[in-house]
């Protein structure tokens, strides 16, 4: 039997993991992790009987110790839990569904500890990638990508490893605000940036596809996973959802994988990656589909796309300058502190006023972090 251990069980992607373990009914899950939500860790506890959990705050563990004292499982807290998770003997794939920069230490143990990762949390490869794609090399272990653009390039790529690629087209839905132009951004509310046409996702990624800061990140993520030069990499606009991504080679041949809006595909496809199993669900209908369309993405209303590739070009320390800048000014934008197109704003400030590392350790990267936490505390 298959055996995984989950960071970040109680959000989108570990929630909708948990779905395609249920589906599918051979996977152990062995280990789970939540920030704070222990009503819902202690269900998933009941149902899929892990031996071991992590909670963020060890108030919150505690709390959970005693509702689940009836259990077999340990309840560990803080970043030594999330080690534990990511580094419990067993396992032989952690799927990453924790957000922000905190998946880095602990995915890096894991890889370590010879695991393979099944990676939904983009900030990893975005801020350390330099580290995280040498060591996956060194240690022999596969990074099966997760989001829904990266595994349909990853599908792309099945059975081509001598084939150069030529160019990787990254679709992009455009979010809710594609068309519109800066002015009419102005006074964007925090409900109409949370209506994402096509995917129901995490708020914090959600608003991060409003901006196009998503693609952004995902075009540096490409970028690692799939050792392209940047220019080599294409932002398409799709709005229908349809084709996930696609690959063009040398040749001319362009491969796309296309399905229904549905993250458990990807989700169940790293974790049985090679094999396809059956899942439930829509199937696209070319009868009923009746257009897809395609256009050039509007670098000048959504600067953050324009920021993200900039961000990569200089490399270094700068891209964690990015996004650490992008999760503040979104929790900022989330507690209605500061406007839609302030969040672009912060981060280019952000990356200007970073003091560069060119090849930044976890530590420096860390500080990197805090640096533009701090930046961003003294100005908005
Ligand atoms: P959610 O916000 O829905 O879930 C985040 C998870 O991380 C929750 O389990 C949350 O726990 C946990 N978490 C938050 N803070 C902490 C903390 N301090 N310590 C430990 N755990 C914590 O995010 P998503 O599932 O949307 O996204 C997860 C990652 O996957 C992100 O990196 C995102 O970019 C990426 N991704 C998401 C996609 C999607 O469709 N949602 C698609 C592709 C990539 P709690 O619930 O207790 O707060």
């Amino acid at each position: 039997m298959r055996k995984i251990a989950i960071l970040g069980s109680t959000g989108s992607i570990g929630t909708q993991t948990l779905d395609v373990v249920r589906e599918q009914g051979d996977i152990q899950v062995t280990a789970l992790s939540a920030g704070g939500n222990i009503a819902l860790l202690e269900k998933q506890i009941r149902e899929f009987k892990p031996s071991l959990v992590a909670v963020w705050s060890e108030e919150k563990a505690a709390e959970l110790r005693v509702k689940v004292a009836d259990c077999q499982v340990e309840v560990v807290s803080g970043m030594d839990g999330l080690l534990a998770v990511a580094t419990q003997e067993g396992p032989e794939i952690l799927v990453t569904a924790i957000v922000g920069m905190l998946g880095i230490r602990p995915t890096i143990a894991a890889m370590e500890a010879g695991k393979h990762i099944a990676l939904a949390n983009k900030e990893t490869l975005v801020t350390a990638g330099h580290i995280i794609m040498p060591l996956a090399k060194k240690m022999g272990v596969s990074i099966l990508p997760v989001d829904s653009e990266h595994s349909a390039i990853f599908q792309c790529l099945n059975g081509e490893k001598d084939n150069k690629i030529d160019k990787i087209l990254l679709t992009a839905s455009g979010g809710p605000f594609r068309g519109k132009k800066r002015e009419e951004l102005l006074n964007i509310q925090v409900e109409d940036a949370l209506k994402h046409p096509n995917w129901s996702m995490g708020r914090k990624i959600t608003i991060d596809s409003a901006t196009l800061v998503n693609k952004g990140l995902e075009v540096m993520e490409a970028k690692w996973l799939f050792g392209t030069e940047l220019d080599c990499i294409q932002v398409v606009v799709h709005p229908q959802s349809v084709i996930h991504s696609m690959v063009q080679f040398d040749d001319g041949a362009v491969m796309a994988q296309l399905g229904t809006p549905d993250m458990r595909l990807p989700i169940q496809y790293a974790l049985y990656y090679p094999m396809r199993r059956p899942l439930s669900g829509k199937r696209l209908d070319f009868y009923q589909m009746k257009h897809l369309t395609f256009e050039e993405p509007d670098l000048d209303t959504f600067t953050g796309l324009k920021l993200a590739f900039a961000a990569m070009r200089q490399g270094g320390n700068i891209p964690t300058a990015f996004n650490a800048a992008n999760e503040r000014a979104v929790a900022k934008f989330l507690e209605r502190k500061i406007r839609f197109l302030e969040i672009p704003e912060i981060i280019g400030a952000s990356m200007e006023n970073c003091k560069f590392v060119e090849a930044p350790t976890v530590d420096q990267i860390l500080e990197t972090e805090k640096a533009a936490y701090e930046f961003i505390e003294s100005r908005w």
